[in-house]
Parts: C-alpha cells; structure tokens; sequence
C-alpha cells in the first residue's frame, strides 16, 4: 500500500502540539512529521503573549490559577480536566525550557535573575511566561531545532494529508483502524501513500471558517473532517476564541494586538476617545477575553 515503510508514529502538524509529541516519544520510535506548509506555519508561530503557569508557589497559588480559569470559564469548563492542565503546567512549562525555550527575564529585587511574569485578562496574579512578544516563535523554534537534530524523526514539509486509510477503506476484515494515510506532495506535485503503525492528527484549529480572524490560513479544521470522515466523535465545535483586539486596515489582513498589552496597564477607547470597558466589568480592560469581546466598542 505505502509508498515508503511504514512509521511507526505518523503525526500530521507542525506545530507546539505535533513538535512536543514528536519530542516525548521513545527515541527508537521511527516517527514521521509531515506538515501542509513549512514547518513553522502554523498558529503557534503567532502565539505571541502567554503561557499561564503558577512555578512560585509563595507569590501565587496552583488554586487561585484553578479558580480563575473556572471563573473566566463562565460554568462551561470541565472541573476536573481544568485542575489536570494547572497542575501539569508547571512540569510543562520546565520541559519548554529543558528544551531551551528562552523566555523573558529580569533581575529579582536580591539581583538575582528570574522569569519575568507578565498578567493578562482574567488572571489574579502576574503568572503568564512570554519570550518578548514573540513567545510562539521562540517555542516553535526551539522545539522544531530539537526535533531537526533526531536521526529518527523524519520531517516532511509541504505536505498536505488529504484523508485517512483505514482497513474498512482498504476491503480488509478485522476490527476497523487507521493504518495510513494519502498525502499531497506540493513541491512533486503527486499524492503519496503513507502507512504508520500508529496516527496522531496534531493539524490546530478551524477559525479560517470566519472571515475575520488572527489565525493564519492553515487553521482549515483539516484534521477534524477527516477524523470525522473516518468515523470519529467530533466535540465541542462551538468552541471558538476570537481576540477582541487587532490591528484593522482596509487594506491589508489584521493581526493581533496581544491581550499583553491591556496585562501592561493598556486601555480601550473608543473612536471620540472615550474608555468604556469599565461600564462593562469591574475588571475593565482586564476582564477574560469573551467580556472584552462582547462589550461594544461603538456608540450607538
Ligand atoms: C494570533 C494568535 C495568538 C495566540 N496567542 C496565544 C497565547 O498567547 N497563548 C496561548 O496559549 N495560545 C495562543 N494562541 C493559540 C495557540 O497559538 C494555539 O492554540 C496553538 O498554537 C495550537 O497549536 P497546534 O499545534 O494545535 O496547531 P497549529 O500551531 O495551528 O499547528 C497545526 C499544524 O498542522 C498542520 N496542518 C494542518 N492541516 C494539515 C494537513 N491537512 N496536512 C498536513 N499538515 C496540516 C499545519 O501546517 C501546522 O503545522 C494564539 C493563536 C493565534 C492565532
């Protein structure tokens, strides 16, 4: 079936979530990464402010973190999957900087260097890692150096996974299961066959279905049609963030003003100069992101 032997782990995405998986399985696992663009395209390049994590339990707290992510959660998320993300983040964000994510730092008030923490919108404490305002880069780099540098890790760029094989596809008995996948060679310009033992779709978002959005043109829900296609249960579809703030020009695509920036005392005005988040929240500029969004910028 395969145009090459088969992987034992194919991830399609190149970005935080398919580079950090690549990097924590075994060494002598043959693994193949196969991205629809460069490597590095992707959202996670434009991630630019945060990473949340509570590393200093003096100054902050692992329960405050957990009580302020419910609370900007509005009753929707999941208690338990909440405290399993905040209690793992700190692990997680040390494995970042094993790998040598360079995040910002700063002299301490003993002169001694530390992570300089920053606060967004919804946070009780300044617990938010960044590398500048380039953090995604800085991440994306780092782990895409690590995983170029592994013998057993093959990378294939400019790769487009057009849709799973199963064995139910392939007329064979048995119990159903992934056993590849058809992939679009943009630079050849040919559809090849890829087997893998196991699959892991890692290929982000699906924000591309608005109009206007900060995601980058990859984030076309690709792996959530053809896992749904394969007969997998989709979930949580509704669930998509829009930044409330970005750079609008008539003429050119917008980007986003980091939510960082209202973290660092920046305020919303509108366009007679008039600040009006604080009629709509007593967190004003520093209300979760969704707060921000809704509260109307315009007079009417
Ligand atoms: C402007 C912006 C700012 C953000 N800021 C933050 C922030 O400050 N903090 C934070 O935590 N999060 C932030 N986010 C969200 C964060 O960037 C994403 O949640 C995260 O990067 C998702 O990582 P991912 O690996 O799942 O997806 P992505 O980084 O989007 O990677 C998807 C990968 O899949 C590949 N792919 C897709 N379809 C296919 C296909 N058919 N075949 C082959 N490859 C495919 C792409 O080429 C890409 O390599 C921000 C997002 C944006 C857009």
């Amino acid at each position: 079936m395969a145009n090459s032997e088969p992987s034992d782990v194919l991830i399609v995405g190149g970005g935080i979530a398919g580079l950090s998986l690549t990097l924590q399985l075994p060494g002598n696992a043959r693994i193949t990464l196969i991205a629809k663009a460069a490597l590095d395209e992707g959202a996670s390049l434009y991630a630019q402010s945060s990473i949340a994590a509570v590393l200093d339990e003096g100054r902050d707290s692992l329960a405050a973190h957990i009580e302020d992510t419910l609370r900007a959660g509005a009753g929707l998320c999941h208690r338990q999957a909440v405290e399993h993300v905040i209690r793992h983040g700190p692990d997680a964000t040390r494995w970042l900087i094993a790998q040598g994510v360079p995040f910002s730092r700063e002299d301490g008030p003993d002169g001694a260097a530390r992570y300089h923490l920053t606060r967004e919108g919804g946070h009780s404490h300044r617990r938010v890692f960044h590398a500048e305002d380039a953090t995604g880069r800085a991440i994306v780099g780092a782990l895409q150096n690590r995983v170029r540098s592994q013998s057993h890790i093959t990378v294939l760029e400019e790769c487009i996974a057009v849709d799973l094989i199963s064995r139910a596809k392939l007329g064979q008995g048995g119990p159903d299961r992934c056993v590849g996948l058809y992939v679009l060679d943009k630079t050849a310009g040919t559809v090849r066959t890829l087997a893998a033992r196991h699959m892991v779709l890692a290929t982000g978002g699906a924000a591309k279905v608005y109009l206007y959005t900060s995601n980058p043109d990859t984030s076309t829900g690709d792996g959530i049609a053809m896992a749904w296609r394969a007969g997998c249960r989709v979930a949580n579809m509704e669930f998509i963030q829009f930044h409330p703030t970005c750079l609008y020009h008539p003429l050119t695509k917008s980007f986003l003003i980091s939510g960082a920036v209202r973290g660092e005392g920046g305020v919303l005005r509108r366009p007679n100069g008039e600040r009006f988040m604080p009629r709509h929240d007593p967190r004003a500029e520093l209300a979760p992101r969704d707060i921000v969004a809704r509260a109307p910028s315009i007079s009417r």
